[in-house]
């Protein structure tokens, strides 16, 4: 696609920790083009580069660096496509009158996910789900429409648990050891997280549980049924950077042998991989041989931050089987999980 094929878009919260992420991902994506910026009033009017504090590696890119900064409102100039990594108080409202005046809005928020009529999307996992958008037109009368995308921790989970959905997924225990960047800017205190661990991540154990029974759950006519299965989280938060570690054990109806396992995960792909989206690594779940691997510093920005690393694959005492998971929590767990959202209705002709 040429430069003028480009599809403008925009992303509401830019200067954010999160807005910044998806300034970064979308910088040379061959499809969409970061043509708007939107913030609070306290940004609105000043160029980009005077309304954010860039703290991501690298230089801000220079196209956006000179783009007026606009206020969130859904006006004629805002983009039919819009990208959201707003501040959850207010993203509620604000994603509704953009979806309500007929914009496509890809959120990260937490606002809308757990909403009947929402798609809680994760591309190779639930592409189904986005079956759900003419009912939410219909039943909300919107001309546009809302999908998200899970919390962080979250996508690292159901994508390593996706190629065992067909095994009939009865339990779930999961241990989260999460990078320090999934708390945002500035963040968790140095004093509280510096050679430390810190048990308890708010509301995040409860997202993890209800968030995976929604993605791992079915779509049948215009309906999401949740997984029927238990979902036990503990989170934590752990010196790491960047990159959240899952320890996951799973409960597997149909028993299989581990081969059967390691080579499910191996050989999963999605739509993402068929259809070659710009964003889709080649292969989403990347199983690893060597005994002390994922790890975060090693792995986690191979295949762009887009791959869900699997590892330590072995039989569980209690459950069936436990294995090792990392993500990259504000790439494939936060703005490149939604760009990739939007390639695939793209693709769908959802846009
Ligand atoms: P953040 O750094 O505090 O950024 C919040 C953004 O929202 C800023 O651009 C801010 O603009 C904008 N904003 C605040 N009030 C607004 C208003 N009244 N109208 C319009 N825009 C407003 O937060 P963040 O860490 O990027 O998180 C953003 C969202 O992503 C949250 O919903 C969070 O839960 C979710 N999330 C974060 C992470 C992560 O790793 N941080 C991961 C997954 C999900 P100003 O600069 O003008 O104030």
């Amino acid at each position: 696609m040429s430069e003028l094929q480009r599809i403008p878009v925009g992303v509401l919260g830019a200067t954010g920790m999160v807005g910044q992420h998806f300034v970064n991902f979308l910088k040379n994506h061959p499809i969409f083009d970061l043509t708007w910026v939107g913030a609070s009033d306290r940004s609105a009017g000043k160029l980009y580069r005077e309304a954010t504090s860039w703290r991501l590696d690298g230089v801000m890119p220079a196209k956006t660096a000179g783009l007026t900064v606009q206020e969130c409102k859904p006006t004629a100039a805002a983009p039919k496509l819009v990208f959201s990594a707003m501040d959850a108080g207010v993203a509620t409202e604000i994603e509704r009158a953009f979806a309500e005046a007929g914009h496509t809005v890809v959120s990260n928020s937490r606002n809308h996910r757990m909403e009947a009529d929402v798609p809680l999307l994760v591309p190779e996992v639930n592409a189904e789900h986005l079956g759900m958008l003419a009912t939410q037109k219909a039943n909300r009368g919107w001309k546009g429409q809302i999908v998200t995308n899970p919390n962080c921790s979250t996508i690292a989970l159901t994508m390593a648990l996706g190629p065992l959905k067909a095994f009939g997924i009865e339990k779930i225990i999961v241990t989260t050891m999460q990078a320090i960047s999934g708390a945002g800017y500035p963040g968790v205190p140095s004093m509280d997280i510096t050679a430390n661990v810190v048990p308890y991540i708010g509301s995040e154990e409860e997202k993890m549980e209800s968030e995976t029974q929604k993605i791992l759950g079915a779509y049948t006519d215009g309906k999401f049924t949740d997984l029927a299965a238990s979902v036990s989280a503990h989170c934590n938060r752990v010196p790491v950077v960047d990159g959240h570690m899952v320890a996951i054990s799973v409960q597997l109806a149909a028993k299989p042998t581990i081969d059967e396992v390691r080579a499910a995960i191996e050989s999963f792909r999605g739509l993402p991989q068929q259809r070659n989206l710009p964003s889709a690594p080649a292969q989403p779940v990347i199983y690893m041989t060597e005994n002390d691997r994922p790890q975060p510093r090693r792995d986690v920005n191979r295949e762009n931050g887009m791959a869900v690393f699997v590892g330590r694959l072995r039989k569980c005492p209690v459950l069936d089987f436990k294995m090792m998971a990392l993500g990259h929590n504000t790439i494939r767990g936060a703005a490149g999980a939604a760009v990739l959202n939007a390639e695939l209705m793209l693709s769908e002709g959802l846009l």
